[in-house]
Formats: structure tokens, sequence, C-alpha cells
């Protein structure tokens, strides 16, 4: 629970059980949602509501600590902020992975076909992770 104490204080993020909860189920699990959230941690806070636990993402989200993951047909999740990377999106079992691939020449290809300045990129790749194909 230190490194995550540290990791908050580090945010100037005010420590309260409950968020520390919630970034060590974020930690492990890489991409949660609110609700998932929720459903994982009411046990330990039984006076807890879903609307505290966006009102505590919204503050990590503003103190750049976590981000938003929007993905096409799944419920937002939500990761702490690391090293830039792109995603792997289980068609099957909604699965998130990260992978960490040099998107420069994609960047430079669009710029080049398009004309338009690319600011920043985010990838999605869709399929069938490794547990579902075997
Ligand atoms: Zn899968
Ligand atoms: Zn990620």
């Amino acid at each position: 629970m230190q490194r995550y104490m540290t990791l908050l204080k580090e945010h100037n993020i005010k420590i309260t059980p409950q968020r520390l909860a919630i970034v060590k189920l974020m930690d492990e699990q890489g991409h949660i949602s609110v609700r998932d959230i929720f459903e994982r941690i009411k046990e330990n806070f039984p006076s807890l509501s879903l609307a505290t636990v966006y009102k505590n993402i919204n503050a990590m989200i503003e103190s750049d600590f976590i981000k938003e993951l929007k993905i096409v047909g799944l419920d937002n999740k939500y990761e702490l902020i690391k090293e830039k990377h792109s995603h792997l999106v289980c068609q099957e079992c909604g699965d998130i992975e990260d992978i960490f691939i040099d998107t420069t020449s994609l960047t430079k290809s669009v710029s080049k076909e398009s004309g338009f300045k690319v600011a920043d990129t985010t990838v999605q790749f869709f399929g069938t992770c490794k547990k579902c194909a075997a």
C-alpha cells in the first residue's frame, strides 16, 4: 500500500482508503471500468455508491494520474498513466492488453497522405487474445 500512497502523494491527490483501494485494483487489473471497480470494492466500503467511485475517478483524471480509455462497444475503462502505448482488444472476452510499439512511421504516413498534423496517436487492435485463441 505504501507504493500507492507515494503515487497519490506525488500527484497531490488526497489519500483516502477508497482511493487507495481503487488505485491498487487498477494497478492489478490494468484496465477497469467504474462498474467493475464498484463491484470489486463495495464489500469493503458498505457506504460506497457508484457516484462516489465516479467522483474519485474524475478527481484522479484531473490530477493526470489516471486516464480514460474509450473502446467502441465496451464500457469506458480507466488505467494508471504510464508510458505511451497502444491496446490489444479481444473481441471474444473483452480483455485489454497494453502493447508498447513505435507508432512514428504510422503517424508519418498519415501526415504525408493527408497533410493532417497529427498531435497524438492511439491505436487499438481488435482481434482474439492468446487465451481465447487456444
Ligand atoms: Zn480473449
Ligand atoms: Zn493501457
